[in-house]
């Protein structure tokens, strides 16, 4: 299993997740154009994708959904709660977000989590007996949210924004109140007190996302996160805005396998 970031923030995310044949695309908040550029860097095409998966509405996620979907012909799965907001894309194919399903050579597991959209979703992917957690735009942490996640082989974490930073910055009081709340956004500390309520001995790759560029900076999530789970802070990846992240492999073979901690 490997995955990788076409890049990650308020200006557009997207995942990918391959276990051989099977190529699934996470949100879309690029230009179709954008997006081709992107997907050629880390060496795959549109036509390889086999499904999108959306996590909610909000246009950093859907916002290239829609295009690219119908430039490669893909298929395009939401929540029911999702799929009633998004407007243009034909066909979506709903999941119940109570329930895993399989999508080629993944189960998919979606985790309902608290967040201001219609009825958002983040995914836990299993295949070939490893795991993978994708959790981002959560304001708040729920016993949901830990049971799903814990004893992950990887795990992509939002870590959106540092507190003081967003508290004194620029941002209106409105939306300050939005990112803070509990159907806002994670800050640095927050999904530290999530790492810290999952099993970790697991993780090979330990990758944070969706840093507000604004709110936030790249060393102060490596200080933070590091510290928290004592690991060394050259084995964390943060996911860069326009530059994304390049292939994770997760492995089962114990002769090369390097975790966290090891
Ligand atoms: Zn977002
Ligand atoms: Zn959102």
């Amino acid at each position: 299993m490997r995955f990788s970031s076409l890049g990650s923030g308020s200006r557009g995310n997207s995942t990918l997740v391959q276990q051989g044949e099977t190529l699934l695309m996470i949100d879309n908040g690029f230009s179709t154009k954008e997006t081709d550029k992107r997907m050629a860097r880390f060496g795959v095409t549109g036509e390889q994708i086999s499904a999108i998966l959306v996590t909610h509405e909000h246009a950093d996620h859907l916002g290239g959904v829609a295009r690219y979907a119908r430039r490669y012909d893909i298929p395009v799965w939401a929540s029911h709660g999702t799929a009633k907001m998004m407007k243009g894309v034909e066909g979506v194919q709903c999941f119940n977000s109570h329930q895993s399903f399989e999508l080629g050579a993944f189960l998919v597991e979606p985790v309902l989590v608290p967040h201001d959209a219609r009825e958002p979703t983040q995914f836990v992917f299993k295949s070939n007996e490893l795991k993978l957690g994708v959790m981002t735009d959560t304001g708040s942490i729920t016993q949901h949210m830990v049971e799903a996640l814990t004893g992950c082989d990887a795990l992509l974490l939002e870590c959106n924004y540092d507190r003081d930073m967003l508290l004194n910055g620029a941002y209106p009081d409105s939306l300050k109140r939005r990112v803070v709340g509990d159907w806002g956004h994670s800050d640095n500390l927050q999904s530290v007190e999530l790492l810290n309520q999952l099993e970790t001995e697991k993780l090979q790759h330990l990758v944070l996302a969706h840093v507000s560029e604004k709110n936030n900076s790249h060393e102060l999530v490596l200080d933070c996160v590091s510290s928290a789970i004592q690991c060394d802070r050259a084995r964390l990846k943060v996911i860069d805005q326009d530059d994304g992240l390049d292939w994770c492999t997760l492995t089962t073979d114990n002769n090369i396998k390097e975790t966290l901690h090891a």
